[in-house]
């Protein structure tokens, strides 16, 4: 994984050496020697990431930062900022800045290089979601989310429950959301239905050393809590321990003797990210689903039947097994408009396409390709077999009428079936005129009197 890192630092020399440890690690390296310069090449390059160093002559770095943060163009850029300083309060200025995490020089070059993994594949997995989030919305299936903030739970994980109750009164009423102190076996035993946590924060070591490390893989892999934002909380001097935790997923990292004040900037930003990433995902999933669903019956919409259709053909050409296609309509059903209305025709349509989709396999398909039509594909499927389906479909529909709720009378429907059948002598390419048949056997039962199935004369 490699990105575009942008190094700023006023010192040519602090810059050269960041850029060897870089190149050797193959990132891609940009420079800039002070703050303004920083900001213009942010805006244009758009880099992956930025190191930015804090005692620059023209602006200092929490100022460049916090510029970079309020502009859209470069605010989703991660951001470490380097001081010389190894304090706390640097650190809580730094993260209030809005950068990504705060490291005193000398730097350490393991931590430096798994902090910026961890940011970039962060970075990547957001980008991608609303990339996927983007496409759905350009085909115009994705609603804008809704600007409220639900709130938050963080669970606690420590060695003792004395230290984790010290951790969540230390955060007092800062955060406006659900702290709870839990056990190492209450994570592992969370279930969909209960309520996840957003945020775990963990000690690396538990009841034995290194066990909240292997307790956040456990985590990671269970699809409960994979999304969950996971802070570790690393002994003092233990710098193999934070880039070990950064490499395994901790989302960020907190040392030994922290300020409640960076705790709670630190899971603050977890959780932003975390409901955001929530969010786009599930826009991406509804998204996507609306894309090939059609709302009024549930049943697949055309545009994913055609593709679908092409894939049982293909399928087809290699089992040798044949398949049917069938389009079915229903008869005379602009009467039941124009005597019900538009809204009776409506539940008419609803009654047939789920009367159709409890008639078929789960293995077929069911399309609503036209107003009152729709096309069923049965893969794996012989001529004789598609018969009994097809008629089995009329008499469901023409068996007992619709009836509407509330004493509102009963509606007598009927469909007509073309069938068509697919298999070896039908290439990929030619699903277009399979439908065809399908249509004119269609046409052809309906002017034969309706309610009744016909068979395209190349399938029999
Ligand atoms: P045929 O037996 O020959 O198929 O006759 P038909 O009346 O069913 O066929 P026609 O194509 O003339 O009429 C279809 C009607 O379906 C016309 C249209 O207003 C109605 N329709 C199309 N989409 C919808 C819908 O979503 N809801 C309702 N209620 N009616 C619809
Ligand atoms: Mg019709
Ligand atoms: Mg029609």
């Amino acid at each position: 994984m490699a990105g575009r890192i942008l190094i700023v630092d006023d010192v040519a020399t602090n810059r050269i050496v960041l850029k060897v440890k870089l190149m050797a690690a193959c990132y891609e390296v940009l420079q800039a020697s002070g703050g303004a310069d920083a900001i213009a090449s942010a805006r244009i390059d758009q880099p992956d990431l930025i190191l930015l160093d804090q005692m620059m002559p023209d602006m200092d770095g929490i100022a460049v930062c916090k510029k970079l943060k309020e502009d859209p163009e470069t605010a989703r850029i991660p951001v470490i900022i380097i001081t010389a300083d190894n304090d706390n309060t640097s650190k809580i200025n730094a993260l209030r800045a809005g950068a990504d995490e705060c490291m005193s020089k000398p730097l350490d070059e393991l931590c430096l290089l798994a902090r910026v993994r961890s940011l970039l594949r962060a970075r990547d997995m957001s980008e991608e979601l609303r990339l996927r989030d983007s496409t759905a919305r350009e085909l115009g299936f994705a609603e804008t989310p809704a600007s409220f903030t639900p709130s938050a739970t963080i669970a606690m994980i420590a060695a003792t429950p004395v230290t984790a109750m010290a951790w969540k009164t230390a955060l007092g009423n800062t955060l406006h959301d659900k702290v709870v102190v839990i056990k190492k076996e209450q994570a592992l035993s969370l279930t969909k239905t209960q309520n996840i946590p957003d945020v775990f924060v963990i000690a690396c070591n538990l009841a034995k050393p290194d066990e909240g490390l292997r307790l956040m893989s456990e985590l990671r892999s269970r699809p409960e809590t994979r999304y969950s934002a996971v802070v570790m909380v690393i002994p003092k001097d233990a710098n193999n321990k934070s880039a070990t935790a950064l490499d395994l997923g901790a989302s960020d990292l907190m040392i030994e003797g922290f300020e409640p004040q960076e705790m709670a900037l630190r899971i603050k930003t977890q959780i932003r990210r975390k409901i955001q990433a929530d969010r786009l995902r599930e826009t991406v999933r509804d998204g996507l689903r609306m894309a090939v669903i059609d709302p009024l019956t549930g049943l697949y919409n055309r545009r994913y039947a055609m593709p679908h259709l092409a894939r049982i053909a293909d399928h087809a050409k290699t089992s040798g097994r044949t398949y049917a296609v069938m389009v079915l309509d229903i008869d005379r059903f602009k009467a039941i408009n124009d005597t019900h209305g538009h809204t009776i025709g409506d539940i008419v349509l609803q009654e047939v396409a789920t009367r159709i989709k409890d008639n078929l396999r789960s293995v077929d398909m069911v399309a609503r390709i036209g107003g009152e039509e729709f096309l069923v594909v049965m893969p794996d499927t012989h001529l004789d077999e598609a018969r009994m389906a097809a008629e089995r479909l009329c008499h469901v529909i023409d068996d007992r009428p619709v009836i509407l709720a509330g004493d509102k009378g009963n509606i007598a429907v009927s469909l007509s079936i073309g069938v068509a059948m697919g298999g070896l002598h039908v290439d990929v390419r030619d699903v277009g005129q399979l439908l065809e048949s399908a249509d004119k056997a269609l046409y052809c039962a309906k002017s034969d009197g309706r309610n009744q199935v016909t068979f395209s004369r190349t399938a029999a």
